[in-house]
């Protein structure tokens, strides 16, 4: 066979040229970005509920990674774990075994919660109101309760006026129901964080929060509005997490964070060695990304958000992302 008689000279190869460098290159360039950010604590305490009735969206992995990032900024942050599951005090580090005080004896027994409040060994920023099992029966117990809906906004408010040194946020991780746990929480925030999973059927069942924030606006707490909306656990290698991303973004242009949190197997391994990702491995992706959605929600106070007309906590029509 006839070979070519100037064959092309072979492209030298270099590392530089794949996406892994690529990646690694974009990493490092936001990293040192970050480094360089200042923020500036808006001087009043957010009270934030990072909710969504879906299971397994990352609400607990966005609660305690945000509050991470937020306490490494220099910001003072409570989390309220509400979630009988008790992952978001695993995650910071916090005992919350059966006889540990925790958010139960809080809304049923009337303790104060500065009676229950662990610091995180992560940070002394970073403080903790564990749940322990006994949360799985205050459902049903909360139904007879005097002032039901509002316990957990009575306590927070008392406690938050006792102190010397004001927190900058209160993060509550809420579990996957609408049930009294959540609507406690609805009733003591200011803001909703709605972490939304880049998955196939991610916009169903958002019309049902939603129909349940407007009623909690109506008859419980006129001043909680969908703040932030926070797209996980996204893999960009697939179409899907695109058209979702877009999806959403397009019901929801003014709440959606620019920042995106990768699936990313560093974020998942961290709660087993009882840390957030921020300090399991602080210059991993998930935990770059965590770090940038914390000064974006800074940065993108709640007072300046824009009023919720296009998304707010109006439903999309169309549920269920295709
Ligand atoms: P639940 O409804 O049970 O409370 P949740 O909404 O709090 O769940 P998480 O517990 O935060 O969700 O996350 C569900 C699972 O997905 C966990 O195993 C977690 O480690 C994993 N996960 C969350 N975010 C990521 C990510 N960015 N990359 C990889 N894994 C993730
Ligand atoms: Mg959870």
């Amino acid at each position: 066979m006839k070979q070519p008689e100037n064959p092309a000279p072979a492209a030298p190869f270099s590392l530089d040229d794949t996406p892994l460098a690529r990646e690694l290159a974009d990493l490092t360039a936001r990293r040192r970005s970050l480094e360089a950010v200042t923020v500036e604590l808006s001087g009043r305490t957010r009270v934030i509920t990072v909710s969504n009735q879906k299971g397994g969206v990352g609400k607990t992995t966005t609660t305690v990674n945000i509050a991470a990032s937020l306490a490494s900024v220099g910001a003072r942050v409570l989390v309220i774990d509400l979630d009988p599951q008790g992952n978001a005090s695993t995650a910071l580090g916090v005992p919350h075994t059966a006889d540990i005080p925790s958010i139960y004896d809080v809304l049923i027994d009337d303790f104060p919660i500065a009676d229950i409040v662990q610091t995180s060994p992560e940070s002394p920023n970073l403080l903790c109101a564990p749940s322990t099992i006994h949360l799985a029966g205050a459902e049903i117990e909360l139904v007879s309760q005097v002032a039901r809906e509002h316990r957990l906004r009575t306590a927070l408010d008392e406690y938050l006026s006792s102190l010397t040194e004001r927190l900058d946020f209160v993060l509550i991780d809420c579990p996957p129901s609408l049930g009294l746990l959540t609507i406690n929480a609805f009733a003591a925030a200011n803001e909703l964080l709605i972490p939304i999973q880049c998955e196939y059927y991610a916009l169903e069942g958002l019309s049902q929060l939603l129909g349940t924030v407007r009623m909690i606006q109506k008859h419980l707490n006129p001043g909680l509005r969908l703040s932030t909306i926070l797209l996980t656990m996204y893999d960009g290698r697939t179409r899907l997490a695109q058209q979702v991303a877009e999806e959403v973004r397009e019901h929801f242009p003014n709440e959606v964070l620019r920042t995106v949190i990768p699936r990313s197997v560093r974020v998942s391994e961290a709660p087993s060695f009882g840390q957030t990702v921020i300090a399991y491995d602080g210059a991993s992706a998930g935990a770059v990304a965590y770090r940038e959605a914390a000064v974006e929600i800074i940065q993108r106070d709640a007072a300046d958000a824009a009023p919720q007309t296009s998304g707010g906590a109006s439903a999309p029509e169309n549920e269920g992302a295709s």
